[in-house]
């Protein structure tokens, strides 16, 4: 559930670690990915790539202040409860394999309609799964947003690698201070 919210945060990660065009304005990658989110294309523009670069930021900033436990989840509410109070749409329960899930569907994919969808991922993220595992990479060059599926929740770094760096890092100041 948590994935396709942190795929959209780690956009962000994709421009900064790999170098790459921010994804946000790439019209294939946008497709792809909202035909997982609505099970359709998009139209893309400008703007709603800005809105979405927005929002984005507004996610991140939130993550970041959750992860330090200073988040205002009244502020973000306020913020999320704006983007759903212009969406078109009706809400509708779905079934896929056994499992039931309530949505919005609606016949015109507005850019509201995307924004608000996103802001549903968001909302998914801190409310209906585990806030306590949601972890930003503290590889301070890193900073991937993941979601800490291990047992005793005691992940700190995205993968291997990040942990290897860090602690080559410690080790290192550790004994320059000597
Ligand atoms: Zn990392």
């Amino acid at each position: 559930m948590e994935t396709l919210i942190l795929e959209f945060l780690n956009t962000d990660w994709i421009i900064r670690c790999q170098g790459k065009e921010d994804p946000l304005y790439n019209e294939a990658w946008l497709n792809r990915y909202f035909k997982k989110v609505i099970g359709s294309d998009i139209e893309s523009s400008e703007t709603l790539s800005i809105q979405m670069t927005n929002l984005r930021t507004i996610f991140i900033n939130s993550i970041e202040a959750l992860v330090n436990e200073e988040l205002n989840l009244d502020v973000l509410i306020k913020e999320l409860n704006k983007y759903f109070a212009v969406a078109p749409g009706v809400r509708i329960i779905t079934s896929n394999e056994g499992k039931y899930d309530i949505g919005f569907k609606t016949d015109q994919v507005t850019d509201d309609f995307i924004l608000a969808e996103l802001c549903f991922l968001m909302h998914q993220l801190l409310f209906e799964s585990e806030k306590e595992r949601i972890r930003i990479c503290e590889n301070p060059d890193c900073k991937y947003i993941f979601f800490d599926n291990s047992r005793n929740k005691s992940k700190r770094h995205c993968y291997e690698g990040c942990a290897n760096i860090m602690k080559v890092r410690r080790f290192r100041e550790k004994n320059a201070t000597k």
